[in-house]
């Protein structure tokens, strides 16, 4: 299949692309499309054959539900059913945005768009053109992250590209994204709103709407233990670079010196090394290793929108073994930390009062 490729921006939402796109997601069509979050594989959410066409794309597990991405606030009402008030007062607070909420669906919402499930997880995007191209395709688009299963999400058009050209039928180019961690999950199903996947719309942040918070154990806990995750995806690996990914935790010159040893023993026997670094560190390291800044360690956000593409670079370089540093940042480091542990399948070193040894922890 040719992939035809258009560049959109804030600036430049040629409305022509967008009835275009809007048009190939009518007739059952694939369109990967920028969101604040990352990028998305968008199809038209009501229809179950286009739904079935985004697990084919991606190589993905069909029970794993996708998320429907609405323009207005009106057509929520459409696809699902016991909308509490404190949905809407978090949707009146957190949308457009990077917050995705679980509600009871309707019939019209086909089972192969919610994996199976009586319940349908929804969005409003705030990017522009991700809402302007919701609005041409007819208001629903079922949309997971535009990535092949298992690779870190994409945060450019470049890393869609790669994984999903000859695949769709049309990838629109909107630049980078401005969070580029996926969105919080919560589920509003029940007498409390439970996360199920922390984004950058945080448990306090939901907290402070409605009062009261729980979080689905999975969010901190490791597959093997037993704990079945509310959100399928989560049981999968995910986010996963191709290369042997190990987080360091500890005291800062305990953590470098620990990162250090290990790439001079790689180096030694010709493994290729990266490390994922705070940028105040990344001289601090040998030159052996790929030295990948994601962002000022003060500076969340930026650590956020880098990270994915930190991973893609490593797999492009052909790296055997990644380090990295640790990242729980205040506010959003709940999340990046959950999806960097679940990238590394749960390897962690923690150099804390082991004199460097490093033991080797399985977060619970
Ligand atoms: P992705 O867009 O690739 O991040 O995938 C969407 C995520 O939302 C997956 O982890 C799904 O399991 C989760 N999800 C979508 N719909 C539901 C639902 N109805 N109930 C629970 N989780 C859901
Ligand atoms: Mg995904």
């Amino acid at each position: 299949m040719k992939t035809i490729i258009v560049k959109l921006d804030d600036n430049n939402t040629d409305m022509e692309a967008l009835k275009a796109a809007g048009r190939i997601i009518r007739s059952g069509g694939l369109v990967a499309f920028p969101t604040e979050t990352v990028y998305g594989l968008g199809a038209d959410a009501l229809n179950p054959a286009a739904s079935e066409k985004i697990y084919a794309a991606k190589g993905r597990p069909s029970d794993n539900p996708l998320i429907v991405h609405i323009y207005r606030l009106e057509d929520l009402y459409e696809i699902a059913r016991d909308v509490s008030d404190a949905a809407v007062r978090l949707a009146g607070e957190y949308w457009p945005g990077p917050l995705t909420m679980i509600f009871k669906k309707k019939d019209i919402v086909p089972l192969k768009t919610t994996g199976g499930l009586d319940t349908v997880a929804v969005r409003m995007p705030s990017n522009r053109v991700a809402a302007e191209f919701i609005k041409e395709a007819g208001g629903f688009i079922a949309a997971p992250s535009a990535n092949l299963s298992g690779r870190p999400s994409p945060t450019d058009a470049s890393h869609v590209i790669e994984d999903m050209d000859g695949r769709i039928d049309m990838i629109i180019d909107g630049g980078s994204c401005d969070i580029g961690l996926e969105s919080t999950i919560v589920d509003m199903t029940g007498e409390v709103p439970m996360i199920l996947r922390p984004g950058y719309i945080t448990g306090d942040m939901i907290k402070a709407v409605t009062g009261q918070v729980d979080h689905d154990p999975a969010v901190f806990g490791k597959m093997s233990e037993g704990l079945r995750p509310k959100a399928p995806g989560m049981k999968y690996r995910h986010y996963a670079p191709k290369g042997d990914l190990i987080i360091v935790r500890g005291e800062r010159e305990k953590v470098i010196s620990y990162i250090s040893k290990g790439i001079n023993e790689a180096a030694g026997a010709g493994r290729k090394t990266a490390v994922l670094t705070a940028r105040e560190d990344e001289d601090a390291y040998p030159g052996e290793a790929l030295k990948i800044s994601v962002g000022a360690r003060d500076d969340e956000d930026e650590i956020a929108r880098h990270l994915y593409g930190a991973l893609r670079q490593c797999d492009d370089e052909g790296i055997d073994i990644i380090y990295s540093e640790d990242f729980s940042t205040p506010r959003i480091g709940q999340a990046i930390m959950n999806r960097l542990i679940k990238a590394a399948g749960h390897k962690i070193v923690d150099v804390a009062g082991t004199g460097g040894t490093g033991t080797v922890l399985l977060p619970g």
